[in-house]
């Protein structure tokens, strides 16, 4: 269940006692299918300049999922941005970032429109749009003391009413960030960076969550343990090889398909415990 590496270390260099999580397919699939809202959106744009037009669509398509894939877990605005960059070398004139993002946002949130009613109204249970096991990872951690910071790139309005919605809220106590207008004031990097400092920690005692680069890097970065989480989102079943194999070249130090198996990932974190009595 849990794919180690021979050329990383398998377990934390420390006893864990803080943990990033990301929110969006790390622990949340509100959001599920953002992808094939974002991708053909931008393929269109894209498609519509000077040198766009002379490619296969399907190019463009692939080109632009490989620069969002790489972008996932920075906040929206930074695709956006690449979006305009990669149109002016097309040979276009692009909107202003903020203006794809806008539209961005607006397409998503009439394709989630129902799952968020529908946690609103009671009639979806919150377990169906988390990742197997969220609940089960969220209290092993309160359990062991470790204090969990969630952090995602997409705007902080919306990660504080999902994560209510999901009622999982409360095992992060206040400690919920999410992406500001003024982007440049917010990223995980400053989070995780703020945690040590002001916890006086080594990496080593930091282990982070995530199905994104940025995290899995930034962890990684910080002398932290990552745990890449490869859901196949959709299915809420086994492992989305796409997510797998980024998540391994960012440096995952291992990649897990969800929580399920508690036990196995309670053992791999904090070995074999012995409580005090
Ligand atoms: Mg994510």
């Amino acid at each position: 269940m849990i794919e180690t590496f021979s050329d990383r270390r398998n377990r934390p260099e420390k006893t864990p006692k803080y943990a990033v999580l990301d929110f969006d397919g790390t622990v949340s699939l509100i959001r599920e299918g953002w992808q094939q809202i974002m991708t053909p959106y931008f393929t269109d744009e894209l498609y519509n300049t000077p040198e766009g037009r002379k490619l296969p669509r399907e190019q463009v398509e692939l080109h632009c999922r490989d620069f969002i894939t790489l972008l996932t877990g920075k906040q929206t605005i930074y695709q956006c941005i690449r979006l305009a960059e990669e149109i002016t070398a097309f040979g276009g004139t692009p909107e202003d970032p903020q203006t794809y993002k806008d539209e961005y946002v607006r397409r998503l949130l009439v394709k989630i429109d129902d799952r968020l009613k529908g946690l609103e109204n009671g009639k979806v249970e919150p377990e169906t749009l988390t990742v197997p096991g969220t609940y089960d990872l969220l209290g092993m951690l309160q359990k062991h003391g470790v204090k969990a910071y969630l952090a995602s790139g997409t705007d902080e309005e919306h990660v504080l009413n999902e994560a209510a919605l999901l009622k999982v809220n409360h095992y992060f106590d206040g400690r919920i960030y999410g992406a500001q207008r003024e982007y440049k004031t917010f990223s995980k990097k400053l989070v995780i960076e703020r945690i040590i400092r002001e916890n006086h920690l080594s990496g080593g005692e930091l282990i982070g969550f995530g199905d994104g680069y940025v995290e899995i890097e930034n962890v990684r970065e910080a002398g932290g343990f990552a745990v890449g989480v490869a859901t196949n989102e959709h299915e809420r079943r086994g492992i989305d090889e796409w997510k797998r194999e980024r998540l391994i070249r960012a440096g995952a130090n291992v990649i897990i398909p969800d929580y399920r198996n508690i036990g196995e990932i309670e053992k791999m974190l904090f070995g074999e415990v012995t409580y005090a009595v």
